[in-house]
């Protein structure tokens, strides 16, 4: 097995367990989440719908209280109560992408001040002026007309839409972005043209990424290294590829089984892998975070451990 690679981690997640609500309505969205995410990468957390990938986001974000374990920042932890240089820091240098452009946008705002907002908070130091001329410059910077900033959301797209979202994110020139399936809600046609713009953005100021979406199809071609959740625990993380041609968790075997083939005749003989919890047995035992392979870890007992790694 090879050591962890030497790379700046950006953010560490430690045994994070995110609860909503208290006492008997309690509800345990995530379990024991435990990834890092090194400076420059993109990561990708991809799940089913409800297996708690926006809570973790979230729970980074600071929108959500923590339950148990510990989220890092540049190794400073910014979980539970923090000093207020520092949630300034974090403010300024984490940003979230929404999923939904038709909803995540104040639509009685115009774009100037939907874009602008966050720099009131990170840069009191500028005037109206100086605002509008980085409004100007974030709305190019995204391929929009400066000309929008004066207009309303409901007058554009869902893909202008969501580049009026990037462009709110980006004004504070942040460090870690937070996309939370960000094409997922977009037509076709311009998902590539977002995505693209989302890399473009990271080559060109080295910004890192965190990933979510809930099919992997897209995943594989922009993530580095990609975590696999499921109801609440990440069964498996590995490289991109490696997570691709050498899946190990079954969770992880029914999602890429469910990418649609892009031949037809082979599309229509393939078989569906449905993947059934009950079939793990942790009774007895219950299951670990385990490297299976280089890089490669799978949440499992011992015995499957054995039987897996023979079987990929
Ligand atoms: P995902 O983003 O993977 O679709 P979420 O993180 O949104 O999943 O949700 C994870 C689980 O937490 C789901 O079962 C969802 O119903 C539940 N959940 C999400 N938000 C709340 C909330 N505000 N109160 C109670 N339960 C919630
Ligand atoms: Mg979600």
């Amino acid at each position: 097995m090879t050591e962890e690679r030497e790379r700046e981690i950006l953010l560490e997640v430690k045994d994070l367990e995110v609860t909503y609500g208290s006492g008997r309505k309690a509800y345990r969205a995530v379990n024991c989440a435990n990834f890092n995410i090194y400076k420059g990468e993109t990561f990708g957390l991809v799940g089913e719908s409800g297996s708690g990938k926006t809570t973790i986001g979230r729970a980074i974000m600071r929108i959500l209280p923590t339950s148990g374990g510990e989220i890092l920042y540049k190794g400073q932890k910014i979980n539970g109560k923090i000093s207020h240089t520092l949630d300034q820091q974090v403010i300024k240098e984490i940003q979230m992408i929404f999923q939904d452009p038709q909803s995540s946008l104040n639509e009685r705002a115009k774009v100037s001040y939907i874009v602008g907002e966050g720099l009131m908070n990170v840069r009191p130091d500028l005037t109206a002026a100086q605002r509008e001329e980085k409004v100007r410059q974030a709305l190019l910077d995204v391929g929009l007309l400066p000309e929008f900033a004066s207009r309303f959301p409901h007058e554009f797209s869902g893909g202008q839409r969501q580049r009026i979202g990037i462009a709110r994110a980006l004004i504070v020139e942040p460090e870690f972005i937070i996309a939370d399936e960000p094409i997922s809600a977009l037509d076709m046609s311009i998902r590539a043209q977002v995505l693209n713009l989302l890399r473009h953005l990271q080559k060109e100021r080295g910004i890192t990424y965190l990933f979510i979406a809930h099919d992997l199809s897209v995943m594989r071609y922009i993530s580095d290294r990609i975590a696999v959740i499921h109801k609440g625990d990440i069964v498996e993380l590995a490289d991109a590829e490696e997570l691709v041609t050498h899946a190990i968790h079954p969770y992880t075997r029914s999602l890429l089984s469910a990418i649609p083939m892009p031949n037809p005749r082979l599309e229509r003989k393939k078989k569906l892998l449905v993947y059934d919890p009950a079939m793990h047995d942790y009774s007895k035992e219950a299951p670990q975070w385990r490297q299976l392979r280089p890089n490669h870890f799978v949440l499992c007992s011992a015995a499957e451990a054995e039987q897996w790694s023979k079987e990929v």
